[in-house]
């Protein structure tokens, strides 16, 4: 719980899996007074009054912004400067916006321009999310213990940036402040490549025509199935991240390009070595994402371990035993 509201009105445009997350939090922790929320259509919208997780479902972006000191926008990246344009003539003067985009440095571009000298715009990326989208996929803790980087552009307003770092603390995250670029770079190689590499991976199985579909279903829990978890999310989401962050994407995917022919060159001879070296590196890797808090321990990530019924194995040669 926050002393006192950090904000009176906040409002969320988008109000998926993300923006109906945040209102969750911000009520949960006093963050903020008053909720506005609003969607693209009237079906997420009536649903997001049904849920009853805003004070107030508005009609329009504009709408929605009216009297705000916080505006967070909530879209695919694609979408953030239309909404930027939509609400820029009708921010309260003293306004902070902010937007939660997996990619900073194309919605920076895209929305800034929108913005009078009077607004506050200090974008954010809360490293957090699951497979789900949509109002109901949302849930208050999303951000406990996750990292929210805000990119705040040059010459942003410091009092600005340090109350929307405390809202984020307010939800339960962890607060850095980085560049665009270094952020684009960086989130690259940890979410965007591997979300590539998954959507890759599925699509293969999916096409081979040797390995019927059922087989690809039913053996996947050699490992197939984990890609399969983040190959389902959002196509809109992710179609706009990797158009958005074109450069930095390429120049990871160029690396792994380079790594993985490395690999296949190391079995292809027989170099068992830098095979075991470098799966004792990852290994590594692993654990320090255990050990700082960033996943569970648990074998297999906490899925329910079945136990064996404790029933008496059959004998079917107990006739002759006996
Ligand atoms: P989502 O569940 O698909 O929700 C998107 C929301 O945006 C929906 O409510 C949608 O309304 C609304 N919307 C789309 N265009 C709009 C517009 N022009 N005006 C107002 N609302 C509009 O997506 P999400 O997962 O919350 O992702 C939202 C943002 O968070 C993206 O920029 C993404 O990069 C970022 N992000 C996502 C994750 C993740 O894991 N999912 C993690 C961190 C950051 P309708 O339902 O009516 O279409």
């Amino acid at each position: 719980m926050t002393e006192g509201p950090l904000f009176e009105r906040l409002a969320l445009l988008g109000s998926g899996l993300i923006g109906s997350s945040i209102a969750r939090a911000a009520r949960a922790s006093g963050a903020t007074r008053a909720i506005v929320a609003t969607a693209r259509s009237a079906a997420t919208r009536a649903r997001v009054a049904e849920l009853g997780i805003a004070d107030r479902v508005a009609e329009t972006n504009a709408e929605a912004v009216e009297g705000a000191d916080l505006v967070i926008v909530c879209v695919p990246v694609g979408r953030s400067g239309e909404v930027a344009a939509e609400i820029g003539p009708h921010l309260k003067s003293g306004a902070t916006v902010s937007d939660v985009g997996s990619v900073k440095g194309s919605v920076l571009a895209a929305m800034a321009p929108h913005f009078g000298p009077d607004i506050h715009f200090v974008p954010a990326h809360p490293v957090a999310g699951t497979e789900h989208s949509g109002p109901d996929a949302g849930f208050a803790g999303l951000f406990v213990n996750r990292w929210c980087i805000l990119t705040p552009p040059a010459g942003a307003d410091s009092g600005a940036t340090t109350r929307l770092a405390a809202f984020w603390r307010a939800l339960g995250a962890n607060v850095e402040t980085m560049s665009a670029e270094h952020h684009d770079l960086v989130l690259a190689i940890t979410s965007h490549v591997p979300h590539l590499i998954a959507y890759t991976i599925v699509g293969t199985a999916d096409d081979l025509q040797t390995v019927t579909r059922s087989e690809v279903i039913k053996f996947s829990a050699g490992g197939f199935r984990d890609f399969t978890r983040i190959a389902a999310s959002d196509p809109t989401m992710w179609r706009d991240v990797f158009l958005s962050n074109r450069e930095a994407v390429l120049e990871m995917l160029g690396r792994f390009n380079e790594d993985l022919a490395a690999l296949a060159r190391a079995i292809r001879w027989s170099d068992g070595d830098a095979l075991f070296d470098l799966f004792t590196r990852t290994r590594a890797i692993r654990r320090g994402i255990v050990e700082t808090g960033q996943d569970s321990g648990a074998a297999d990530f906490g899925r329910p371990q079945v136990t064996l019924p404790l029933a008496p194995v059959p004998r079917p040669y107990a006739a002759d035993s006996e």
